[in-house]
């Protein structure tokens, strides 16, 4: 606790002097040390406001795969903007003391302005976690087992999330849950998530893709299939199995 405490004070010297490379050494110590608070849902400062999480590696790092443009963007405008307006809406309600998780798994008694934006923060803390410079590859241990005696193989399974990723209609999200012991994949509108109440397949997240234009667009134009194929280079595997081990 004080650990973070400390690092958390770091993060706003750094912040209010711009100092990027110190912000970098920062992010890099941060992951290495507090991965449970890097991966913490539910992030609220000390106001009891929900807010930003800082990203577990630089906005270039995962080049050439995501572009810096586009993670910056889309971390510090879009992904802020879905804090910013949850704090907006569950602000004198009775959401305004529950955590985010509680919330979503109780989305269907919030109004449209929760759902839409509890969503947002949620699954974005959750996407980036799941991603890290020099990932990729393939699963191995359980993880990898439960891939193949599920799907018949790695590329099998490949194969179906990029399809369920390309093929979402409009804007959402792809997603590996499982649901009572079992590998399934998924998809959602908008910012819905499986976890929520409301959803068709209802399980634990332990992997997602964001196919909102605003992830790809910049660098990838129309070409969603082109970005699906290239986030495989950028998964991080150890995250993944990591929540199939705590959600199982
Ligand atoms: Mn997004």
């Amino acid at each position: 606790m004080e650990r973070r405490k400390f690092l958390l004070s770091l993060g706003v010297v750094s912040v209010a002097a711009g100092m990027e490379p110190f912000s970098k050494t920062l992010n890099t110590i941060t992951n290495k040390l507090s991965p449970a608070g890097a991966g913490n849902l539910n992030r609220r400062n000390k106001m009891g406001k929900f807010e930003l999480p800082q990203l577990p590696y630089s906005y270039d790092a995962l080049e050439p795969y995501i572009d810096k443009q586009t993670m910056e963007l889309h971390h510090s405008k879009h992904h802020n903007a879905y804090v910013t307006n949850l704090n907006n809406a569950v602000a004198g309600t009775d959401a305004e003391g529950k955590s985010l998780e509680e919330i979503i798994k109780n989305i269907s008694k919030y109004p449209m302005a929760v759902r839409n934006n509890g969503g947002g923060v949620y699954n974005h803390n959750l996407f980036w976690q799941l991603m890290k410079p020099n990932g990729g590859g393939t699963p191995a241990g359980e993880l990898g087992g439960a891939i193949n005696s599920t799907f018949g193989s790695f590329d099998e399974f490949k194969k179906l999330f990029s399809t369920a990723a390309a093929t979402r209609f409009g804007s959402g999200w792809a997603w590996l849950i499982v649901q009572n012991g079992k590998l399934i994949i998924t998809s959602t509108q908008n910012q819905d998530s499986p976890e929520m109440d409301i959803a068709d397949q209802k399980g634990t997240p332990i992997l997602t893709l964001d196919v909102w234009e605003h992830a790809y667009y910049l660098k990838y134009q129309n070409r969603r299939p082109e970005y699906i194929e290239n986030w495989w280079n950028v998964i991080n595997w150890d995250e993944v199995a990591r929540r199939f081990k705590e959600a199982k």
